[in-house]
């Protein structure tokens, strides 16, 4: 039995969204040191603002200036910042009432500790140095023993306000794939591609998940594949993706391996994209030192038969 693999697995990725009247205004408004709010339909303040009455549905959009010091309405502590969090040191997470809103924010409080803390206490923005028209403007809230501040006068019209965000996403796991999957990286690591065949309905499985989803069986009987395959269905990709160094259109199809009862997929290279089609023949092409295949360009086979790969669309 060989040892399962386990290794970091990072997933991250620029989220780009456009913002509408109302989440533009708050936004900007934190870049010039403003916090706004949205007046409902039956007169309350929400911050941070919405688009939508959360009662009536209605749209809303009467922005109104909030004060930027607050009251705490519930907190928890944080013994353990994380990457990307607020503070990098110990703080508490806090819902903050601001001074003319009837909602809370939830930011970090910068407290020396967790007895420094509690529900009532009075709050005030601390902003950011750098602003460019995101939540972090507020750095966090600190301790505010002084009046209530009183909130200017805005109303959510800005020179050069902000029209959209990249919000960067980062998700960090540790993977460990499982004792088939680890299987079929060592054996991919000799240029193999191995599946697991299920001992009731003989189907092989690439890659292998280490269990039959149809008769609920664990499969252990390895069984190598490929490595050529069928095309059985594709599309064509004309969005390039962000730090992926392929031009478009290219194509990316279901490939079932000769041997397989499953496709995997995989890029098509060495074709004209809308020369590709069903039943193309194809093999994998392995760059230099890498741990898959780099894509699979079509052999010089006759097209298979629809018969043949029906069943694996
Ligand atoms: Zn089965």
């Amino acid at each position: 039995m060989p040892e399962v693999l386990s290794a970091p697995l990072v997933l991250e990725f620029p989220f780009t969204r456009s913002l509408g009247p109302v989440q533009s205004a708050f936004l900007t408004g934190l870049r010039e040191r403003v916090v706004l709010g949205v007046r409902t339909t039956d007169g309350r303040v929400l911050v941070p603002p919405v688009e939508y009455d959360p009662v009536t549905a209605e749209e809303i959009h009467d922005l109104v200036e909030v004060a930027p010091t607050g009251t705490v309405t519930t907190w928890a502590w944080n013994h353990a910042p994380r990457r990307g969090q607020p503070l990098a040191t110990p703080f508490a997470w806090v819902l903050v009432r601001l001074d003319g809103a009837d909602t809370a924010l939830l930011h970090a409080l910068d407290a020396p500790g967790p007895d420094a803390v509690r529900t009532g206490m009075r709050v005030r923005v601390r902003w950011a140095e750098e602003r460019t028209g995101a939540i972090t403007d507020i750095a966090c809230f600190e301790p505010h023993d002084g009046e209530p501040a009183q909130p200017g006068d805005s109303t959510g019209a800005f020179a050069d306000p902000l029209r959209g965000i990249v919000a960067p996403a980062r998700l960090d796991y540790t993977y460990s794939p499982g004792r088939a999957q680890t299987a079929y990286i060592g054996a991919l690591s000799a240029r193999r591609i191995v599946g697991e065949r299920c001992p009731s309905c003989r189907k092989v499985y690439v890659p292998p998940r280490g269990a039959c989803p149809t008769c609920g069986l664990a499969t252990a009987e390895q069984v190598e594949v490929g490595p050529r395959g069928t095309v059985t269905t594709f599309c064509i990709v004309n969005i390039k993706a962000k730090n992926l160094d392929i031009e478009v259109p290219y194509v990316y199809a279901h490939i079932a391996l000769d041997g397989a009862d499953l496709a995997l997929h995989a890029r098509i290279g060495g074709i004209p994209y809308d020369r590709v089609r069903m039943g193309l023949r194809v093999e994998p092409v392995w760059t230099e030192g890498a741990r898959y295949p780099d894509h699979y360009r079509p052999t010089s086979e006759p097209d298979a038969d629809y018969e043949t790969y029906k069943e694996l669309l």
